[in-house]
């Protein structure tokens, strides 16, 4: 178990900065998801933690004590590549014993663990069988098992499902989640898949170019993005942005969209710029009353829910509506928005105002 906590971390390779000055926490028995896409510094951030690569600058404290200079071997982390860095020589028991032999742990110790581990991961059967010859899903379980058989402190996981195909892929997803609330020790999981990270993460850190957009649990990163990379990157289809002509002036208060009237926070009322209005499909209702009109260009069925998408003057947006609402591509619509749904975002930055 360990609380990890990390501070101002910084790594640069020559003179690209790959990790910007991160800060974030990590609590005890957290399953806690890098997110972001592909180059953003998850892998590298992960790597810092675990010891396999040295910070530019800035501390990583496990339960309290400062570890960025010290080796991985001191650390107690295990880290889960893709899981399948197994030996294909050996059967899956002296896989999963390895790590517990080469410590030098006691054989009768080292069977009672194994037995402890295969049961908890449902691979008792499977005990000697060549790893040569499983399915994906049992060499994830075995891979797995090795990286719980010595109890570390915390595991350290890169994209640990990103070879299996998307039904095994599910299935994994549950699995570890699983194993992870039966077990309870901090996890910290590498994906760039979002829906990956809303299911499976406690907290979430999601990443752009080295930076943290923002840190959170599930649901406020989804109702309340910090930026527009943030709501594009998160849900299907993403949230929808609609350009707003007007200005929000020192002393305003409140800004429109047609009908919608938005509170604006104090803080903000220094504010001068444009705005962009930010609603997710779900939060759009077709509604004939209503001011703002669009003209439906397209529809796909989804099974109980379809996306319309339709043309406004605040740009192209997409509907989420139940899928026996008749819609035709063609008809004109209006559209209604519940305001507290809505996040409104400071074109120029990209940073969400309210
Ligand atoms: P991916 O999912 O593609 O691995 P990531 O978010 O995990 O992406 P990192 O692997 O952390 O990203 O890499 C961040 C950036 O740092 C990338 O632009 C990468 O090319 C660069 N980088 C990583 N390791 C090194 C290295 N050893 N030397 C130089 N550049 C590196």
């Amino acid at each position: 178990m360990a609380e990890i906590v990390i501070e101002n971390l910084r790594k640069e390779f020559g003179d690209f900065t790959a990790v910007q000055s991160s800060s974030f926490r990590i609590e005890d028995g957290e399953f806690f998801m890098l997110l972001g896409p592909s180059g953003c510094g998850k892998t590298t951030t992960l790597r810092m933690i675990a010891g396999l690569e040295l910070p530019t600058s800035g501390e990583i404290y496990i339960d309290g004590e400062e570890v960025a200079n010290r080796p991985a071997s001191q650390r107690d982390i295990a880290f889960v590549f893709q899981m399948f860095a197994l030996y294909p020589h050996m059967n899956v028991r002296k896989n999963i014993s390895y790590p517990l032999i080469s410590q030098g742990m006691k054989r009768a110790q080292v069977k009672a663990r194994v037995a402890e581990v295969a049961r908890i991961l449902g691979i008792e059967d499977i005990l000697d069988r060549p790893v040569g010859g499983l399915s994906g899903g049992d060499r994830q379980r075995v891979a797995l098992g090795r990286a719980i058989v010595r109890e570390p402190k915390a595991f350290m996981m890169d994209e640990p499902l990103g070879a299996l195909d998307a039904e095994f892929r599910e299935r994994m997803a549950e699995e570890l989640r699983a194993l992870h609330d039966r077990m309870g020790a901090t996890t910290v999981y590498v994906t760039h898949d979002q829906l990956e990270a809303m299911q499976m993460g406690d907290k979430i850190v999601v990443m752009n170019h080295g930076v943290i957009e923002q840190f959170g649990v599930p649901q406020d990163i989804y109702d309340k993005p910090a930026s527009m990379f943030v709501a594009d990157f998160i849900g299907s289809p993403p949230m929808n942005f609609l350009k707003f002509p007007g200005v929000l002036a020192r002393g305003d208060r409140a800004v429109r969209m047609h009908d919608v009237e938005l509170g604006v926070p104090l803080a903000e009322e220094g504010f001068r710029g444009d705005l962009v209005f930010g609603v997710r499909p779900e939060h759009v209702r077709f509604d004939d009353a209503a001011a703002y009109r669009g003209r439906v260009l397209a529809t796909e069925y989804l099974g109980t829910t379809q996306i319309v998408t339709v043309d406004t003057e605040g740009g192209q947006l997409k509907v989420r509506a139940p899928s026996d609402q008749r819609v035709t591509v063609g008809d004109q619509v209006g559209l209604a928005f519940d305001r507290r749904t809505i996040t409104l975002f400071e074109a120029a930055s990209g940073r969400a105002l309210c």
